[in-house]
């Protein structure tokens, strides 16, 4: 059987991609030196392919996004220079980043131009072919291919759909969303009528569309269709219309079988047409667990019932993962059960070949089944459920904190000097003992209590200084997790992280919080806020084994949070914030999705705070995401207060919690922590005034939009002071007013 890959990783096995275009922004390489490195990754992931499978994209490398891209091949901006392309990256003039689909991946949203018009008479601003990006890459990779007398699989031009580029683009009215995709359809066949054979990512296919959009996706694909063979490809959930697909001229359909499961499902009841290809996504492209050979071979074995021609694919694109697992040492019970990209594709090899060989042993793909852990069985409806209502818990909480009105506070992290990273580094690596790391940290809490005191902010916290970062901290010391050395992975343009991997039962072995902070509150009379991060971001941001559903794995975190909240508890913390950065994002694509989501994840953080006493006051923290159409969800959460972001949008999402008449108390970011300005007192002051507006006062609290371990110290004292400066000034005009 033929395979086919697509996305592999463009970071480098060392993180070369990041480096080389860090370093032409730092001025330390030419423009021809960084053009050179960033061709010779995109040989090596052809090379790659080459050697592995049958077929594979070509013009998949870009030097920071895709999307991008696909806007500059359009002619959205102008640009000439490598400098000009990056200033649409980053610095004053980028473009804003929103998440790819249900990914961590960020793309650069393309923005169209106040006076842009698709209509071929308007000479002003339209679309136009300023760039054949899959032209250049081909080229490329055809000169290649004659030096080294090529013998491997089939590179094919590679593109971003006309469709999901609209889609996910931003500033277009919606009155001109038909012509502009018909004008696109028109550069498209431009484009492709060169190249026998062509890839297309349409993505967006997987959302929830309206009638109207689809049979506009219709009309462009039946005259684009024939100007070249198309392989279209779908990928993180399920398309709801195969049917209108089947009756498009396209060679080639690929679907995703993991993520989408209901695609099986619409098979087995359209079945697919004998003139396509069906490219099977069954390689799992978003875990990094092998799969299992038996399920695969009973799939594609059901599958050939319905379609005469397949061939077998990664499902969703391959840089979600890390390169290779071949620098890691993993826990021995690990050994030879992971895949990263690489061995995803030798998988991919592999089940081609196997398909060939034999019979699947596994009769049912139904027999299939999950395991449900012990500690979770056991869960009961009460289990989920704090034991006091918020309304009663405010009372208690009143008399326990005595905190005055528009209380101060900050998000949790304070400035990660390069002094803590070297410390950590050093500690990691054995050039310093044990002892002598934990005494510098408890010498940077110290200071920092001190620090807040003087500054005279309300509710203190102990800085997280001893955290690498919110979730490889978590994971480092909880049972069932592992992390990685060199597992990195783009979150956008060189921004890289590491997500751990769950692969067993999760379970606390010892307190993971509770050295730093019942140490932090052992030094000063204020109230210390405990932070922890949730069970929802936890899984969001790691890499999560699939023999247990999701649900059931972030209840296994929140059990173990549920312990370290017990501990706080005891070592006289009355405040504890549950970060869920992630609560929002990882929303699923289709809305009718959304209640089965929410349910767990509004279940898994009430089960990391139900069992708190109603005297500690549970606090929860998201980062800026569209609050409005999921607030009655994060209602349900029931915490006693949350802080946001709101300062970019000056406080206006507030709105929403009028509309719902959202009673627990509320921390609107006031201080844009995301640059390095110092906000004075008066510009913090309108986002809170816009928050009084709606909101009583009594439910107000004055903090920062997020964490300051990106800042630096001289911003953070300064704006800190303003921050507390505001709120003595809010407290005298209440006091004036009453
Ligand atoms: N407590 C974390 C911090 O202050 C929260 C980070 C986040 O929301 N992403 O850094
Ligand atoms: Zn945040």
């Amino acid at each position: 059987m033929k395979t086919y890959a697509y996305g592999f990783p463009r970071l480098g096995q060392n993180r070369e991609y990041k480096k080389s275009i860090e370093s032409f922004w730092k001025r330390e390489t030419s423009k021809q030196e960084l053009v050179s490195k960033i061709f010779q990754l995109e040989r090596e992931i052809i090379d790659k392919y080459e050697n592995s499978v049958d077929k594979f994209p070509v013009g998949e490398m870009t030097f920071y996004d895709n999307m991008l891209d696909t806007a500059l091949m359009l002619g959205l901006y102008p640009y000439k220079t490598l400098e000009e392309y990056y200033d649409l990256c980053w610095g004053k003039s980028a473009l804003e980043l929103s998440k790819w689909f249900n990914t961590n991946y960020h793309y650069l949203i393309p923005e169209f131009p106040q006076d842009f018009s698709p209509s071929p008479q308007d000479s002003a601003n339209k679309f136009k072919l300023l760039w054949n990006k899959p032209k250049e890459a081909f080229e490329r990779y055809k000169i290649g291919a004659k030096r080294k007398s090529r013998s491997g699989g089939k590179g094919i031009p590679y593109m971003i759909g006309p469709f999901t580029f609209l889609k996910l683009s931003k500033g277009l009215k919606s009155k001109d969303f038909e012509d502009s995709l018909l004008a696109l359809g028109a550069i498209y066949k431009e484009i492709i009528k060169d190249f026998p054979e062509v890839h297309i990512d349409e993505p967006a296919l997987v959302m929830e569309i309206s009638q109207v959009e689809l049979s506009l996706f219709k009309q462009v694909y039946n005259e684009i269709g024939h100007s070249s063979k198309i392989n279209l490809f779908t990928y993180y959930d399920s398309v709801d219309y195969l049917e209108i697909l089947y009756s498009l001229p396209l060679q080639a359909i690929g679907l995703d079988f993991v993520q989408g499961k209901a695609n099986l499902d619409e098979i087995r009841k359209y079945g697919f047409p004998e003139d396509k290809v069906l490219i099977a996504g069954i390689v799992n492209g978003r875990n990094v667990l092998r799969g299992n050979i038996e399920y695969y071979l009973a799939l594609l074995k059901e599958l050939s019932g319905y379609a005469k021609n397949i061939e077998i694919s990664n499902a969703g694109p391959l840089y979600h993962l890390p390169i290779s697992v071949k620098q890691e040492k993993f826990p021995p019970e690990l050994s030879g059960k992971l895949a990263f990209a690489n061995e995803k594709l030798e998988e991919l090899k592999t089940i081609g070949r196997m398909v060939e060989e034999r019979e699947p042993t596994l009769k049912n793909l139904e027999d299939f089944k999950h395991k449900i852990p012990q500690d979770i069985k056991r869960l009961k409806e009460k289990d989920f459920k704090r034991a006091v209502t918020f309304q009663e818990r405010r009372k208690i909480q009143n008399k326990v904190l005595d905190l005055p009105l528009f209380p101060t506070t900050t998000i949790g992290s304070f400035p990660q000097t390069p002094d803590i990273r070297k410390k950590r580094a050093d500690f990691r690596t054995g050039k310093i003992s044990k002892e002598e790391y934990k005494s510098f940290i408890k010498t940077k809490i110290e200071e920092l209590i001190k620090l807040q005191e003087d500054i005279g902010l309300d509710v203190l916290v102990h800085g997280e200084f001893e955290r690498s970062d919110m979730i490889e901290f978590f994971a480092e010391k909880l049972e069932g997790i592992t992390t990685t050395k060199n597992g990195w992975i783009i979150s956008y343009g060189t921004r890289c992280y590491r997500p751990p991997i769950i692969y067993d039962d999760v379970k606390r072995k010892a307190p993971l919080t509770l050295e730093e902070i019942a140490f932090a509150q052992s030094i000063t009379k204020k109230p210390v806020k405990a932070i922890l991060t949730g069970p929802v971001t936890i899984v969001s941001w790691s890499f999560v084994r699939d023999d247990i559903p999701l649900p059931l794995v972030a209840y296994q975190i929140s059990l173990a949070l549920q312990e370290e909240v017990k501990d706080l508890e005891k070592a006289g913390i009355k405040i504890i914030q549950i970060d869920e950065p992630a609560f929002r994002e990882k929303t699923p694509i289709k809305k009718r999705d959304w209640e089965t989501y929410f349910d767990w994840a509004i279940k898994s953080f009430r089960l990391a705070s139900s069992l708190s006493s109603p005297e500690t006051q549970i606090h929860t923290h998201m980062c800026y995401s569209e609050f409005g159409e999921i607030l009655e969800y994060i209602e349900k959460m029931d915490f006693d207060c949350i802080t946001i972001e709101a300062s970019r949008s000056r406080g206006d999402t507030l709105q929403y919690f009028k509309d719902i008449n959202f009673e627990r108390q509320i921390g609107p970011g006031v201080w844009d922590v995301h640059s390095p300005v110092v906000p004075e007192v008066q510009d913090m002051r309108q986002i809170a005034e816009n928050a009084l507006r709606v909101l009583p006062a009594e439910n107000l609290w004055i903090n920062p939009d997020c964490g300051l371990k990106t800042r630096g110290w001289k911003e953070v004292n300064a704006s800190l002071k303003n921050l507390v400066a505001l709120a003595m000034e809010l407290r005298k005009d209440q006091f004036v007013e009453s």
